[in-house]
């Protein structure tokens, strides 16, 4: 960054074409702008037109949701290719038909199963998640490791030699297959899996009776049986069996990616392990940790389409438009020196939430104006729409999923807060960066290795760092981080342009990424000659 910022021309990664060629096929629950509820989303719809800028060829495998909203225009390029598959599981036979469409360098592929089609986002709706996940997902599994043998995607198919990767506990089973149904008949002799861990606190847990339904062979168990903690048992009788997805995925891919390098570590302790701690310690050898990039078209504050005014590094005066348009929006008093905080995520425990609650009473003293961002917990939600009407004049809570407006307050608000549990990457933090929003984060996982702590000392006094990152993770030391934020952002303007320029400065780009992916392509292919 100091090179860059001293004028030394930046190194266009996107020129750099890979030296080798891979059959790349990503298999995901959610992939953006088709289905989005996080992070995982983001990445499934980005990273694969990275690799395919490099040359790779990339097919991006999700189901074919329809929810009778407007989101389902998002398809209406996609065409059927008019290959039917019947895929063998939960005790029947279904035949699942397959979706395309070629944009940006990438073969987006969508099942379609009748499964897919009902209100609600990619896991549940109002009432919870859906009852027949292990189904859908079984399907989608499925389905994918037949596309690169059935699909003529540009009058070609993908063929054995693919490389899958393989994307949290929902693409699971395709390792699995691989090995189990593929591999004994010469099938995919050839390809590799790499399972990517976005979350591990989701594994696809059910009874041990719905092994039969996976369409596994019977002497494949051992690689999904799992045994529950007695502590989680809840009953005496209980013997804890259960098939766990993930933990098949971790045994039979064949190396393991997370999100970042904290994560690929917090994975292996008693705290972040989630029970499989000790299983992806012994695989630790296969364990890379790669920091996600973000999507910079759609996240770019001098084009963005979803905020009023655009501004970048070179001029960002208009960044207190932003916030003040953002004010009169949400029906806050428009007061451009007052600091504002925004908070945009999952109500989730993972996100901290339940400290942002004890904190309000103490937050709302100060001259400060909140606004928050997010669906999940019907208790979050409701303490939102309370603490709107009490603190009529400070706060905001916006309840729902709305893309627009988390552009808007990622541009508008002067800083972002994210108390995560645990986080295994987090992109919020990037966005605020790019659009000059100082991130407020609980020094975990992928947070504490992309927000450097602030350090108004360092550097003769200029300063280092791009946010604040506090521990341990409680109330006294997000608030005091808090306090400490809206201070210098009060009183100490040149710190405050450190802060932003350092944060707009970063180069937040996929390419990154995508060169360190290629790494890994090259030691999978090694690992097993
Ligand atoms: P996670 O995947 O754990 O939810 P991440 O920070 O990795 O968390 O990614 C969350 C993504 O979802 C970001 O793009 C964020 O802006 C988006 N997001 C989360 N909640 C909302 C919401 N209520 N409205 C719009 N976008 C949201």
């Amino acid at each position: 960054n100091r090179a860059v910022e001293e004028g030394a021309a930046e190194i266009e990664y996107t020129t750099v074409k890979a030296e080798v060629i891979n059959n790349l096929v990503f298999v995901t629950s959610e992939a953006a702008p088709y289905s989005k509820t996080g992070g995982l989303g983001d990445v499934c719809g980005s990273l694969p037109i990275a690799l395919a800028g490099r040359g790779h060829r990339v097919m991006v495998i999700s189901p074919r949701y329809l929810n009778g909203t407007s989101a389902d225009k998002n398809y209406s390029r996609a065409k059927d290719l008019g290959v039917r598959v019947t895929v063998h599981c939960f005790g029947g036979s279904q035949e699942v038909s397959f979706y395309h469409e070629y944009r940006d360098g990438v073969d987006w592929v969508f099942i379609d199963h009748q499964s897919y089609h009902r209100p609600g986002n990619p896991y549940g709706d109002s009432k919870g998640a859906f009852g027949d996940n292990q189904f859908r997902f079984t399907l989608l599994c499925h389905a994918a490791c037949e596309a690169p043998l059935v699909l003529p995607l540009g009058g070609f198919t993908y063929g054995e030699k693919s490389l899958f990767l393989v994307n949290d506990w929902h693409a699971g089973l395709v390792p699995i297959l691989l090995a189990a149904k593929y591999r004994p008949y010469g099938v995919y002799k050839d390809a590799r899996s790499i399972l990517i861990i976005h979350n591990l606190a989701h594994q696809g847990v059910e009874p041990a009776a719905s092994y039969s339904n996976l369409g596994l062979p019977s002497e494949w168990y051992g690689a999904v049986g799992w045994v529950f903690p007695t502590w989680a048992r809840t009953h005496a009788l209980d013997t804890g069996e259960a098939v766990n997805v993930l933990k098949g995925a971790i045994v039979t891919s064949d190396r393991i990616i997370t999100v970042s390098q904290g994560y690929a570590w917090e994975i292996t302790t008693v705290e972040g392990g989630y029970g499989l701690q000790d299983l992806l310690s012994s695989r630790k050898s296969v364990i890379n940790g790669i920091t996600n990039g973000i999507n910079i078209d759609e996240w770019d504050p001098s084009k963005d389409e979803h905020i009023p005014f655009h501004y970048s590094l070179d001029d960002y005066s208009n960044k207190v438009k932003c916030k003040m348009a953002l004010q009169k929006e949400l029906g806050l008093p428009i007061r451009p020196e007052c600091p504002m905080i925004g908070f945009i995520g999952r109500l989730d425990y993972q996100k901290g939430i339940d400290l942002i609650q004890t904190a309000g009473p103490d937050l709302m003293v100060d001259d400060i104006q909140f606004v928050m961002l997010g669906s999940g917990d019907p208790k979050c939600e409701s303490w939102m729409r309370s603490m709107e009407e009490t603190y009529r004049d400070k706060f905001r809570g916006w309840v729902g999923f709305n893309v627009p407006i988390s552009h808007r307050i990622t541009a508008g608000c002067d800083i972002l807060l994210m108390p995560s549990r645990f986080e295994p990457c987090g992109l919020n933090q990037l966005y605020a960066m790019r659009y000059g929003t100082i991130p407020v984060v609980h020094a975990t996982g992928g947070l504490r290795d992309t927000v450097e702590n602030f350090n108004p000392y360092a550097e003769g006094g200029a300063g280092t760092g791009t946010g604040w990152v506090f521990s341990p993770l409680s109330k006294d030391s997000m608030v005091s981080a808090l306090r400490l934020a809206a201070a210098t952002y009060r009183e100490y303007k040149e710190s405050w342009e450190g802060l932003v320029r350092r944060g707009m400065i970063r180069n937040y780009s996929w390419e990154n990424a995508a060169v360190q992916y290629e790494q890994v392509f090259q030691w999978v292919f090694m690992d097993r000659p």
